[in-house]
């Protein structure tokens, strides 16, 4: 993992703050509001296979500091997740059971309690999920 301590601009409307083999970690800002780490696959630039909301730049780079994507299915201190249920896997998940515990869409563990942002949040992600499984059929 390569970190870059000033943002290398890109072609993706966005600037890159690491990459790794697989991977590059790109600030991508949104609409002034908050900003966005995706995860652009060094493969197809075109598109990236995993984001998380922030609100602002400095909370997104410590966290991308601090994240080892290769245990660590999903970094820290994140307040949505876009993909919804769409979750991370790291390779090496089983390392840290703990930490890659099922997060809800805001980045809190239901284990710990209810989700802060709202009441219905684990009720909304069941219903999509027993939704899934109806028109799986
Ligand atoms: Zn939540």
């Amino acid at each position: 993992m390569i970190h870059h301590d000033t943002p290398v601009p890109n072609d993706r409307e966005s600037v890159t703050i690491a990459e790794d083999d697989e991977y590059f970690y790109d600030l991508l800002p949104m609409l002034g509001i908050n900003v966005r780490l995706v995860m652009t696959p060094r493969e197809n630039t075109l598109v990236w296979d995993w984001g998380w909301c922030y609100d602002g730049a400095l909370a997104l780079r410590l966290a991308m500091r601090v994240w080892d994507p290769q245990v660590q299915n999903e970094p820290l201190g994140w307040k949505k997740r876009p993909t919804e249920d769409k979750i991370r896997e790291a390779p090496h998940a089983d390392r840290d059971p703990d930490y890659n515990r099922l997060r809800c869409i805001h980045g809190q563990y239901p284990d710990d309690g209810p989700c802060t942002v709202t009441a219905y949040c684990l009720i909304d992600a069941e219903r999509r999920k027993r939704d899934r499984q109806s028109t799986a059929w």
